[in-house]
C-alpha cells in the first residue's frame, strides 16, 4: 500500500527502527501523524503511523482483487509453498517478532514467543492443507451421472484483528486464505500496528520473491474503527473475518449481513471453569492461575470465573491467594515476569470500575489494585484480583477484559453446569475432575454450551489444530484447524451425465 511520503512529527524509537532494519521492512513507508502508537510496558510514544485513507483503501481492495484473479489459477500445492517460505522467514526472525509483539501489546516475552510460535505452527499446518482441500463424491439416483463437489477460492479476505493476540489471530485467517487461494487484505487493531506492519512486511518479501505469487496478494490497512467499517462495507471483500468485541461484532455483522456479504465472526468471551471435589486440586490451581492471570486477563478465553464446589471452595481460595502472591508483576521483557501490563489506561479503568460494581453486588475482592505508577505514570499494571461473589450477579456476565476471576460455589453438578451456562457469551470452558462421569456429562449435549470444552486443562491456551471460536454472542465463527478452511472457498455441486439419456432428478417425466 502506497502511504504519503514521510510527514512524521515524532522521531522513531531506536529498538523499533533497529527490529524493522533487521526485518529489512522498511518502517519509513508507514510513519505519518495520524495514530501515535504508545508502548504499554512504559508508556512511551514508540513512532507515529499514517492512517489509511479512503482513496487508498479503494486501491487497496483494486490491488486485492486482481491479485486474487491471478492467485486463484495458481495450484493449491504451489500456493502453499509461499506459505512454507513465509514460515522459513519467521523461524529465522522468531526471536525479533516477539520483540515487537512484547513492545506493541505489551505480553511477557515467554507469550509473545508463543504467539510467534503459533504462526509457525498454522503455517506448517496450512502447507499440509495445500495438498488436502477434499471435496467429496456423492451417491447419485441416476444411471451413469457422477456427482462430485469441488472447491474453488472465493475471492478477497477481509480481516479485522484485536489487540491481544496481534499476530496469532491474523495468521489464523490469512495463512489458510492464502492455501485456499483468496487475497488478504487485514486491518489490525489500531492499538498493535507494528507487529502488522511487521509481519506483513516479511510476507510481502516472501511475495515478491516467489513467481508465483502477484503483488498486492497481502496488504495492511491502518486504522480505527471508521475503517473496519469501510472494509466490512465493501462488496469486493467476499468474507470478513472480525476478532474483538461482541459490541465491535454486532456492528459488523449487521453491515456484512446487509449486503449479504459472509462473516466469521469471533467475539468475546466470558469464561468458566468448574472444580468438583474430586479435582486434583494442585492441577486445578495451576490451570486456574494460568489460565486467569496468563496476558495479564487479556486473552478472549481467559478464566474469568471459578464454579467450585462449596466443599472445598474456602481451602481452594486460600491456596489461589497464595499462588497469587508469588506473581511476578513486572515489565513484559524481563525475564520471569507472570504479570505484563493491561493495555493501556481504558483498560486500567474498565477494571477499577468493574472492582467497585463487584463490591457494590456483594463480592470481596482480593487483589485488583495499581503497581509501579510512580515508575510508569504511563503504564498500567495491576495486581490481578480474586473475587468471592454471593451469586452470579450482573457484573460476572460481562466481559471485562482484565485479570478479575469471580469466584462462585455450587452444591450439584446441574447447577453449577446452569451457571457456567447462564451467561450471553460461549466461547471456552473448563471442568477440573477425576470422575468419568462428572467429565463426560460437562462434555455432552447437556453440558457446556461452549465452543470449546476441556477436562483438567484452563480455558486458555488452544492448539491451531483444532476449531477455534464459540457460540452465542462469541459469534459462531471458527478460525485455525480442522475444516475452517471451508469459510475461505466457495463450494460447486457438480452432476456430470455420462450417458446419451436424460434422466430427470426424482424421476420427473417431462414428456417433451
Ligand atoms: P475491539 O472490539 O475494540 O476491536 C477489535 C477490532 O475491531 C479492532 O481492529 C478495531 O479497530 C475494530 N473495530 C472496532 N469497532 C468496529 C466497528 N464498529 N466496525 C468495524 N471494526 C471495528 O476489541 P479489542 O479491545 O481490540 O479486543 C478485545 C476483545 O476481543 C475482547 O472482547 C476479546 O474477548 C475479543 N477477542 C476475541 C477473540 C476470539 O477469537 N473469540 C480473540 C481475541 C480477542
Amino acid at each position: 500500500l502506497a502511504q504519503p511520503a514521510n510527514t512524521k512529527a515524532i522521531e522513531t524509537r531506536k529498538d523499533v527502527c533497529a527490529i524493522f532494519d533487521q526485518l529489512n521492512v522498511p518502517l519509513t513507508d508507514f510513519l505519518g501523524n495520524n495514530l501515535i502508537k504508545t508502548s504499554p510496558g512504559d508508556g512511551d510514544v514508540l513512532c507515529s503511523l499514517a492512517t489509511t485513507s479512503e482513496d487508498q483503501f479503494e486501491k487497496t481492495v483494486d490491488q486485492a482483487q486482481s491479485a486474487f484473479l491471478k492467485w486463484r489459477t495458481v495450484p493449491a500445492p504451489l500456493r502453499g509453498e509461499l506459505v512454507r517460505r513465509f514460515c522459513e522467514k519467521v523461524r529465522t526472525h522468531k526471536e525479533a517478532l516477539a520483540t515487537i509483539v512484547t513492545l506493541d501489546c505489551g505480553k511477557t516475552r515467554e507469550e509473545a514467543l508463543g504467539e510467534v510460535q503459533e504462526v509457525i505452527d498454522i503455517c506448517d499446518f496450512a502447507v499440509g492443507l495445500s495438498r488436502q482441500l477434499y471435496g467429496l463424491t456423492i451417491a447419485t439416483e441416476r444411471p451413469n451421472h457422477r456427482m462430485a463437489e469441488t472447491w474453488h477460492p472465493l475471492g478477497v479476505f477481509g480481516q479485522i484483528t484485536a489487540f491481544n493476540f496481534p499476530v496469532a489471530v491474523w495468521s489464523w485467517g490469512a495463512m489458510i486464505a492464502l492455501v485456499c487461494g483468496d487475497s488478504v487484505i487485514w486491518k489490525p487493531s489500531e492499538k498493535t500496528p507494528l507487529t502488522a506492519l511487521s509481519l506483513n512486511g516479511l510476507l510481502t518479501q516472501t511475495i515478491a520473491e516467489y513467481d508465483q505469487a502477484p503483488d498486492g496478494l497481502a496488504q495492511v490497512v491502518i486504522g480505527g474503527a471508521d475503517l473496519g467499517q469501510a472494509l466490512a462495507s465493501n462488496k469486493r471483500i467476499q468474507i470478513v473475518s472480525a476478532t474483538g468485541s461482541t459490541r465491535m461484532g454486532e456492528q459488523v455483522s449487521a453491515t456484512v449481513g446487509a449486503r449479504l456479504g459472509r462473516a466469521i465472526l469471533e467475539l468475546g468471551g466470558n469464561n468458566a471453569a468448574i472444580v468438583t471435589p474430586e479435582a486434583d486440586m494442585e492441577l486445578a490451581i495451576r490451570g486456574v492461575v494460568f489460565a486467569a492471570v496468563g496476558t495479564t486477563g487479556q486473552r478472549c478465553t481467559s478464566m474469568r470465573r471459578l464454579i467450585i464446589h462449596k466443599s472445598v471452595a474456602d481451602d481452594f481460595c486460600e491456596r489461589l491467594k497464595n499462588a497469587y502472591s508469588q506473581l511476578r508483576i513486572g515489565q513484559p521483557q524481563d525475564a520471569g515476569v507472570h504479570v505484563g501490563p493491561l493495555i493501556d489506561q481504558a483498560a486500567y479503568s474498565g477494571m477499577a470500575k468493574s472492582l467497585d460494581i463487584a463490591k457494590s453486588e456483594g463480592g470481596t475482592v482480593s487483589g485488583g489494585e495499581r503497581v509501579m505508577q510512580d515508575q510508569f505514570p504511563n503504564a498500567y499494571y495491576v495486581k490481578p484480583a480474586i473475587v468471592r461473589m454471593p451469586a452470579q450477579t450482573d457484573i460476572v456476565k460481562h466481559e471485562t477484559f482484565a485479570p478479575i476471576l469471580y469466584v462462585m460455589t455450587y452444591e450439584t453438578l446441574e447447577e453449577a453446569i446452569a451457571l457456567q451456562n447462564g451467561v450471553t457469551q460461549g466461547l471456552s470452558s473448563a471442568i477440573f475432575t477425576n470422575n468419568m462421569r462428572e467429565a463426560e456429562f460437562f462434555l455432552s449435549a447437556a453440558g457446556s454450551d461452549c465452543g470449546i470444552a476441556n477436562v483438567n486443562i484452563g480455558t486458555s491456551g488452544a492448539e491451531i489444530g483444532g476449531a477455534f471460536g464459540g457460540e452465542k454472542n462469541t459469534g459462531g465463527g471458527r478460525a485455525a484447524g480442522s475444516d475452517t478452511w471451508k469459510n475461505f472457498m466457495r463450494r460447486a455441486t457438480n452432476t456430470i451425465n455420462y450417458s446419451a439419456e436424460l434422466p430427470l432428478a426424482q424421476g420427473v417425466e417431462f414428456g417433451a
